[in-house]
């Protein structure tokens, strides 16, 4: 049986199909202006991935993400935090907090023995310190995000950053840059700035020892390292970390469809 999961996130939709219980097919796309077209589009290529032959022969979906909304041929939509939860947990087995930075929001999520949400804390009022930040970051420096973990790494003493704020960091760099300082340690000052509001909301949360990250961010080497430095300890991140909120929405896909039988 074909289940599926839809995640339209504010930067790029991820689509994954299960079949029976396993994943079979994924696929990321940028959000268009269109997100339901988007996400059809998205779900479409991740079904083809899966080899589903038709797209009636999908079970049930389920929507999730900030324009989950939009998406009217969804079974069901759920909320972010609960598919990230299952998401992640359904990665990693033993994740007891999971941090989801995505293109414009950040959440961090404690999750109880049982892998149900125990308490969650959000910032989606602005882009500060998120996934665009970063982009915008990347290219002021001419440097791939994918090159941050390298930058990273190559320096031991990261400029320092002190904004979160996309406008004043700009402006942060930008002096920086034109002082001659290089962009290793600039990059390791922006990754520092975005791990310090993490760590900041995992300790609202409460710290524990299995701490998850997710999201598109999460492929962001360099805030990892960052992460790691300032809450003191190991962040895992899955292989397919940026599908979590959409395996999360098929997981949930499945338990309707198996209701339903
Ligand atoms: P949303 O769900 O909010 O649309 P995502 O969770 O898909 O966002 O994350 C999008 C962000 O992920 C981008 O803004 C970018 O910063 C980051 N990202 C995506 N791919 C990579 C990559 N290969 N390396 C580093 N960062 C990445």
């Amino acid at each position: 049986m074909y289940v599926a999961g839809v995640d339209v996130g504010s930067t790029a939709v991820k689509a994954v199909v299960l079949l029976d219980g396993r994943i079979a097919g994924t696929n990321v796309i940028s959000t268009g202006t269109d997100q339901e077209k988007t996400a059809f589009q998205s779900l479409s290529a991740a079904a083809q991935d899966a080899g589903v032959v038709d797209i009636e022969d999908i079970s049930a979906m389920v929507a999730t993400g900030y324009g989950r909304s939009m998406v009217k041929m969804a079974d069901r939509t759920v909320t972010e935090i609960t598919c990230h939860a299952r998401g992640g947990r359904a990665f990693a087995e033993a994740a007891h907090v999971i941090v989801d930075i995505g293109g414009q929001d950040s959440k961090v999520i404690r999750l109880d023995e049982d892998g149900m949400v125990a308490d969650f804390v959000m910032n989606d009022k602005c882009a500060a310190g998120t996934g665009r930040f970063l982009e915008v970051m990347a290219e002021r420096l001419e440097v791939p995000l994918s090159d941050f973990g390298k930058m990273w790494r190559a320096t031991r003493k990261p400029a320092m950053i002190s904004s979160t704020c996309t406008v004043f960091a700009e402006s942060e760099v930008v002096s920086l840059l034109s002082h001659g300082v290089a962009r290793e340690p600039i990059i390791r000052g922006l990754c520092d700035a975005v791990a310090d509001r993490l760590a900041g909301m995992v300790h609202r949360v409460g710290l524990a020892t299995e701490v998850v990250m997710t999201g598109g961010v999460s492929r962001n080497d360099g805030v990892r390292l960052s992460l790691e430095r300032k809450l003191g300890l190991k962040v895992s991140v899955p292989s397919m970390s940026q599908f979590a909120g959409a395996y999360g929405a098929a997981i949930i896909a499945l338990e309707l469809a198996e209701k339903g039988r």
